[in-house]
């Protein structure tokens, strides 16, 4: 899986391969402008990994929820086979007094339950599915995107904040909401604090 992150936001881009497809890139950039701050490649790489993750794990769903009927068939199967021999073995021992049998029989329902476990707890694992993720390779990217300083007012409230115009892609990035982190082309003013917050909250 590919996990593209901005270094200068620290944001996920998940539309990144839609307009970067239809970029010519070269090795050095043919532009001269300032770098803009980037935040730290650990924090960079804590975002990806966290991404990565959630992915993996969506996919992990997915194939959880293609095999759910099998092992519910194999549990089932499982399942009606020891309670079978469980049932057996309990109406033997209602009719049996004498101790050395009831001694064997109680042995007995004991390794079909210690089985019926065994095989249950065989099956489940058969079924469950193991995720292994590891960083192949990186790649930096760069690209040209003109900050934007915007300043909105709503009465007294007023939020300063930069907006990105990407020129490569032709478009500009939402700012982002100071309580969820998302980015968003529609911002309230927030009654409780000065600030301008998205409508998820
Ligand atoms: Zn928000």
């Amino acid at each position: 899986m590919e996990i593209v992150v901005d270094g200068h936001t620290g944001l996920v881009v998940s539309d990144f391969n839609a307009w970067w497809g239809k970029v010519v890139a070269v090795e050095e950039p043919f532009w001269q402008l300032p770098r803009a701050k980037n935040i730290s490649p650990g924090k960079l790489y804590q975002a990806a990994c966290r991404e990565a993750e959630k992915q993996a794990k969506e996919r992990a769903l997915v194939f959880q929820y293609q095999s759910k009927e099998r092992l519910k068939k194999e549990l089932d199967k499982v399942s009606g086979y020891y309670t079978q021999m469980s049932r057996e073995i309990k109406n033997k021992l209602k009719t049996t007094e004498e101790k050395d049998k009831r001694e064997r029989l109680a042995k007995k329902l004991a390794a079909v339950e210690a089985e019926r476990q065994r095989r249950e707890k065989d099956a489940l694992e058969r079924y469950a599915i193991e995720i292994a993720l590891h960083l192949d390779h990186i790649v930096d990217y760069s690209l040209p995107r003109l900050h934007v300083k915007l300043e909105v007012q709503h009465k007294k409230q007023l939020l300063n904040t930069t907006v990105l115009y990407n020129l490569l892609a032709h478009h500009l990035e939402a700012p982002v909401c100071p309580l969820c982190g998302h980015p968003s082309k529609c911002l309230l003013p927030d009654d409780q604090k000065n600030r301008f917050i998205c409508p998820r909250h």
